[in-house]
């Protein structure tokens, strides 16, 4: 990857990671504003989770952004973290923090489903 696509990955990721910082920012502040003053605590409850789901993603979403920049700091971007060939520039193009080529993030996402599913099973039999 030549410098300059490099730096054109750095401002979009620079963008989005402002982006994202200012939506965790202001969705904590709901968030607590909401369990304030939470009078139904069962309907507020569903609220809340899915407040914090959503949280969870874009906090998910700013750490792999982070990521990504420091991957350009070390000149490693564009490069798979698991079998080290190079990220097709389309998937770059679509998903500029991507740390996996299209195979390995396949590979990843099944087996964190399986995951899930899992963690869905331990919740549902405790319940
Ligand atoms: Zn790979």
């Amino acid at each position: 990857m030549t410098k300059t696509e490099m730096n054109k990955f750095k401002k979009i990721l620079e963008n989005k990671q402002d982006e994202l910082e200012r939506i965790v920012r202001n969705r904590d502040a709901i968030t607590i504003e909401k369990s304030a003053d939470a009078l139904d605590e069962v309907q507020h409850a569903s609220e809340r989770e899915l407040a914090i789901r959503n949280l969870d993603r874009e906090s998910n979403l700013l750490r792999n952004v982070r990521l990504a920049l420091r991957r350009i700091e070390d000149e490693s971007f564009g490069i798979c973290l698991h079998c080290e060939e190079e990220i097709s520039p389309k998937r770059l193009a679509a998903v500029p923090w991507a740390a996996f080529c299209i195979q390995c993030q396949e590979q990843a996402d099944r087996n964190q489903e399986q995951g899930n599913d899992m963690l869905e099973d331990l919740l549902v039999n405790a319940a």
